[in-house]
């Protein structure tokens, strides 16, 4: 069965966009996965159509109606059993894990805003889950929901060359939530740089033992809040 993804935009040309390339857009193509594209302006009001209205009380930029939101979801099949999300800077902040929930689900629907947020009445009744892909500021939500998608999708059964390529990155489970070790390819001598003798040697064991260690130290020096968070969770586990 094919994993429906809903876009609601004011801009539904920006899709597929580079999910159209590469293995997402082979993947579409083989029909692994849909692209339902809803355009926000069909559902405007007014005899200008507007999507969008000043802010009730004053302050910059505009805000996206909620009658106009509600529509435009309504219009989506099957909506309640799919994952609503809502780019937002407000949000929790993206992460593997919910790339891997998500990607458990039947499709996900995206609401994609361009203005100063969406009418917090909307939020209230909907509830969408608000994700942000980090502390800073894009122009709309569209990007943040194709980098979320892209995460999903290479997670899919059938997307990836590889079954298992998927599976043992960076941040996931199977990973333990370590950062990746480093890799090598040929040619075995570049630059005066020979590739370390364990990766080539054979010992699958030792190899291993290596790749984990690296794997501890590049996250230890890199990312020390990941590391604390990981130590932590050790520590429940033994308790
Ligand atoms: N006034 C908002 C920013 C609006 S930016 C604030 O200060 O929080 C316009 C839209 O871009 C947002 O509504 C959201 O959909 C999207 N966006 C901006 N930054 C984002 C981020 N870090 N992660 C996800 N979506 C983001």
């Amino acid at each position: 069965m094919s994993f429906n993804a809903h876009i609601i935009t004011a801009y539904p040309d920006m899709f597929p966009g580079p999910l159209g390339a590469s293995l997402s857009g082979r993947a579409l193509k083989d029909g692994l996965w849909d692209l339902a594209l809803h355009d926000l302006r069909d559902f405007g009001q007014g005899k200008h159509n507007n999507i969008d209205d000043t802010p009730a009380g004053g302050g910059p930029g505009m805000v996206l109606r909620a009658d106009v939101a509600a529509a435009a979801l309504d219009s989506v099949d099957n909506e309640t059993a799919l994952p609503l999300i809502l780019p937002s800077p407000r949000g929790q902040v993206f992460s593997q894990s919910m790339a891997e929930d998500w990607a458990q689900a039947p499709g996900l629907v995206f609401l994609c805003n361009r203005f100063e947020g969406v009418d917090e009445r909307f939020i209230e009744a909907r509830r969408p889950l608000e994700v942000s892909l980090g502390d800073y500021v894009l122009a709309g939500g569209e990007l943040a929901a194709m980098v979320m998608l892209e995460a999903v999708l290479r997670l899919l059964p059938g997307i990836m060359g590889k079954a298992e390529s998927g599976r043992d990155e960076s941040f996931s489970a199977a990973n333990q939530g370590l950062l990746e070790y480093p890799h090598y390819t040929r040619p075995n001598m570049w630059d005066g740089r020979a590739i370390p003798d364990v990766v080539t040697g054979g010992d699958h064991e030792k190899l291993a033992a290596w790749r984990r260690a690296e794997a501890q130290a590049v996250t230890k020096s890199r990312r020390p809040d990941l590391w604390a968070r990981l130590n932590d969770k050790k520590d429940d586990k033994s308790d």
